[in-house]
C-alpha cells in the first residue's frame, strides 16, 4: 500500500464537519430567540459593514440529491405571499438597528431564488436600497437554475443590480443527470451564461459535485472540462452527501449506484488536477477560480474568509439573515430563523426577528473559530499568532498539539513549533486537521458527513 492510499484508508471515512461556521449548526439550541436577535442588532456599532442572506425556499421541481431547505411549488401565489414577508422582515430588522449601516455583500440563496418574478425581485432590492447604504462595490450574488431561467428573468437580475450569478451543474454527462433526476444540457448551461455575460453580469459560478450515482471519474473529468469550456470565474466542486433519513427524497437514489470511498477520492483528485491544469487556482477545500478572480487575489494576500455561503470575500461585520430558515452572523453569536415558513411569516407580521435558535460565542469559541478558519483558507495557521490576537497563551493547545502530531506522523500536517501546514498532497484531509481545535466534536460525530 503506497503512503496516500494508507493514510487515506485511515481517515477518509471519519465524519468530521465542513467547518462553514463554527460552533457548527447542529450546535445552536433554542436558548438563543428574538430578543438575542433584536439585542445583538442593536449593539452593532454605527458604521458596521453588512451582509444580508436572503433564503427563497421554493423550487418548481425536487432534484434527488438535494439537501436544500426546499419546497415544491407549482403554483406562484406561495412565492408571492413569501416576497410580501420578506419585505416585511426587511423592514422589521432595519428598525432594530442603530442607524443605517452600509451594505457590502448580498446573497439570495435557495431553493431557488430566481422564481421571484421580476416585480418581486426588483421591488425588495429598491426595498433593500431604501433601508440600508448600499455600497457601490457591493456583491450582489444570485443562486439561479438554468433550466428556468429565461431572458425576462435576465433583464430582473440587470435591473437588480446583480453583479454575480451561481448556477447548479453538478454533472454534464446525460446518465448521471437522469439519476439524480435533473436533465440541463450542455448547450443549456452554455447559452445561458453567453446571455448573462452579454447583459454586463461577468461573474458566473458553477457548482459541481462528485460521489453521485452512476458517476464515474471519466464522467467527473468530461464534466471539468466542458465546465472550462464555458469558462465561469469560480467552480464549486461539491461531494454528494447521501442523507436519506434526514432528506426522504433521497432515498430516490439507490445506494448501490453510490460511487465507494475511494472512487469518491479519486474522482475528487482527479478533477482538481484537471481544473488547476486548465487554469483555475485551486481554493482551499472545494472550490476553484481563475486567477484573476477576487477570490484567488483573497487567496493570495490572506484575506480568504468562510462562512454559512462557504469560501467568501465578503468581508463583513456582520451577516443578517432573511426568510426562513437562514443562518445569520453577528459578533455576538449565531442565529437562525424559523425553518417553517408558515411559522416564520406569522413572526414577521408579530413585528419582531424570526430567530428559533441560535449560540452566543464564549472566548474559546472565537479563538478556535479563527484556527479552524485559518486551516480551512489557507491550509495554515501560526497559533501564536492566533492566541496572541485572542490574549490567549499558547499553552491553551496542549492536548491538540499532541494529537496534531499523530497526525503529522502520518504526513497530514507540518508541525514547525506553533506553526501547522497542511502540505498540498493531504488537502482532502483540512477538515481532518481542523477538527483537532473543534471542542464540540465528541458530542456530535455522528451527524456530519464523512471527510472525502
Ligand atoms: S434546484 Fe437546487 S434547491 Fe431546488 S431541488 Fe434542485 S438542488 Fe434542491
Amino acid at each position: 500500500m503506497t503512503k496516500l492510499s494508507a493514510t487515506f484508508a485511515r481517515y477518509a471515512d471519519r465524519k468530521v464537519p465542513r467547518y462553514t461556521s463554527y460552533p457548527t449548526a447542529p450546535h445552536f439550541h433554542d436558548g438563543i430567540g428574538a430578543g438575542h436577535s433584536r439585542d445583538w442588532i442593536g449593539e452593532l456599532a454605527q458604521g458596521s459593514s453588512l451582509s444580508l442572506y436572503l433564503h427563497v425556499p421554493f423550487c418548481v421541481t425536487m432534484c434527488s440529491y438535494c439537501g436544500c431547505h426546499t419546497k415544491i411549488t407549482k403554483r406562484y401565489q406561495p412565492v408571492a405571499d413569501y416576497a410580501q414577508h420578506l419585505k416585511t422582515e426587511l423592514e422589521n430588522i432595519a428598525r432594530h438597528m442603530n442607524g443605517r449601516m452600509s451594505v457590502r455583500h448580498i446573497a439570495w440563496g435557495g431553493g431557488t431564488p430566481t422564481m421571484l418574478s421580476h416585480e418581486h425581485f426588483v421591488t425588495l432590492m429598491q426595498t433593500i436600497g431604501e433601508l440600508f447604504d448600499l455600497d457601490e462595490r457591493a456583491e450582489i450574488a444570485v443562486e439561479g437554475d438554468p433550466r428556468t431561467l429565461d431572458d425576462e428573468c435576465v433583464r430582473m437580475l440587470v435591473e437588480g443590480g446583480v453583479n454575480r450569478v451561481s448556477f447548479g451543474v453538478q454533472d454534464f454527462n446525460l446518465h448521471v443527470q437522469e439519476a439524480i433526476g435533473r436533465v440541463q444540457s450542455f448547450e443549456m448551461t452554455r447559452d445561458v451564461t453567453h446571455r448573462l455575460w452579454d447583459a454586463g453580469i461577468r461573474d458566473i459560478n458553477f457548482d459541481l459535485m462528485y460521489g453521485l450515482p452512476k458517476q464515474s471519474t471519466k464522467d467527473v473529468m468530461r464534466s471539468m472540462e466542458l465546465a472550462t469550456r464555458i469558462g465561469p470565474q469560480r467552480i464549486a466542486l461539491f461531494g454528494y452527501a447521501h442523507v436519506p433519513w434526514f432528506k426522504s427524497h433521497q432515498r430516490l437514489i439507490k445506494e448501490s449506484d453510490l460511487p465507494d470511498q475511494h472512487a469518491r477520492f479519486e474522482q475528487t483528485e482527479a478533477a482538481a488536477g484537471e481544473l488547476v491544469r486548465l487554469g483555475y487556482v485551486r481554493i482551499g477545500l472545494d472550490h476553484f477560480a481563475r486567477p484573476e478572480d477576487d477570490m484567488a487575489i483573497a487567496l493570495a494576500n490572506g484575506t480568504l474568509r468562510r462562512n454559512f455561503q462557504g469560501y467568501t470575500t465578503d468581508p463583513a461585520d456582520a451577516m443578517l439573515p432573511f426568510g426562513a430558515s437562514s443562518i445569520g452572523q453577528l459578533p455576538q453569536g449565531y442565529v437562525q430563523n424559523i425553518t417553517d415558513i408558515g411559522n416564520w411569516k406569522r413572526k414577521v407580521e408579530a413585528g419582531g426577528p424570526s430567530t428559533a435558535r441560535g449560540l452566543e460565542f464564549s472566548a474559546d469559541d472565537k479563538l478556535r473559530g479563527e484556527v479552524i478558519e485559518k486551516i480551512m483558507c489557507n491550509l495554515s495557521v501560526d497559533l501564536e499568532a492566533v492566541c496572541a490576537a485572542h490574549g490567549a497563551g499558547a499553552g491553551v493547545f496542549t492536548d491538540e498539539l499532541a494529537q496534531i502530531d499523530m497526525l503529522a506522523r502520518d504526513g497530514l500536517v507540518v508541525r514547525d513549533g506553533l506553526k501547522l501546514t497542511v502540505p498540498e498532497e493531504h488537502r482532502a484531509f483540512i477538515r481532518i486537521v481542523s477538527a483537532v481545535f473543534d471542542a464540540y466534536l465528541k458530542t456530535a460525530q455522528a451527524k456530519h458527513s464523512v471527510a472525502v
